[in-house]
């Protein structure tokens, strides 16, 4: 698992003839390796921009990030490639090739990472049995529930051994019960692979139940981060 801070992180997009939308807003966050670390923020507070942030997709306009000691922009391109197979997403629809079964689809980041096609499938039925999803291999997405889908997505996010998983609303088209077994997932796979694990949700409820620590972002600034039960109050 790994640790990551973001010290003092603007993110300023420029738009051709208009003014520049400040996006993050000198953000400091600290998520402690091994944490399960929600943020919580309303449509427009910067929780994207965030994670392309996190992964290197944007690069801030001030301030650094450090994911597992190392500063992003320290990197070469090269460097960066490696550094986002350490960072497995997890997205709301689980973004599934829809042509391809659940094992072909936890296959393919190995394969392109160039592992064998036996190791691939081998490492990919396993993976498909940590998810609860022994028995379906063959399936194709539009057979498997959204859970399923979703557990899917999980495998496969897990397929190249990351130290950090960044779930970007990860419950959002799930239904409560659904979205209880897929946190509880979740937190055995933290457990179990010590990843840290990063959501971003609008749930609050989300959060309350597994998250360690948490960040309210609002219009790009952090108004509040810290551990749960110092943040969030019982209901
Ligand atoms: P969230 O994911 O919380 O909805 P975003 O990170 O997508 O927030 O957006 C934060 C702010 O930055 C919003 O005002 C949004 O309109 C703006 N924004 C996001 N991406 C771009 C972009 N590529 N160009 C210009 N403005 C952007
Ligand atoms: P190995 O080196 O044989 O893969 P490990 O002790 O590293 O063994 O891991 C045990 C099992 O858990 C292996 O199947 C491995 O692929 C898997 N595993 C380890 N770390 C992670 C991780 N961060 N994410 C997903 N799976 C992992």
């Amino acid at each position: 698992s790994a640790t990551i801070s973001l010290h003092d992180v603007t993110k300023c997009y420029t738009i051709r003839g208009g003014a520049d939308v400040v996006a993050l807003n000198h953000v400091n966050l600290e998520i402690e390796a091994g944490a399960i670390h929600g943020i919580v923020g309303q449509s427009g507070a910067g929780k994207s921009t965030l994670i392309r942030c996190l992964t290197a997709l944007e690069h801030p306009t001030e301030g650094e990030i450090l994911v597992g000691g190392q500063n992003l922009s320290a990197l070469s391109e090269k460097e960066l490639r490696l550094e986002r197979r350490q960072i497995g997403m997890v997205f709301q629809a689980a973004n599934l090739f829809d042509a391809r079964t659940a094992l072909e689809n936890v296959a393919y980041p190995l394969r392109i990472t160039g592992v064998s096609k036996e190791e691939a499938r081998a490492k990919a039925t396993e993976l498909l049995q940590v998810v609860g999803l022994r028995g379906r291999e063959n399936s194709y997405p539009s057979q498997l529930s959204g859970g399923q889908r979703q557990r899917v997505g999980i495998a496969r996010a897990l397929a190249a051994k990351p130290s950090i998983l960044l779930c970007d609303e990860p419950t959002s088209a799930l239904d409560s019960e659904t979205t209880r077994q897929v946190l509880a997932l979740l937190q055995q796979i933290r457990d179990h692979f010590g990843v840290t694990i990063v959501i971003i949700t609008h749930e609050m409820e989300v959060v309350r139940s597994i998250c360690d620590s948490v960040s309210l972002l609002e219009h790009g600034q952090v108004i509040e981060t810290g551990k749960i039960k110092d943040v969030v109050a019982d209901p």
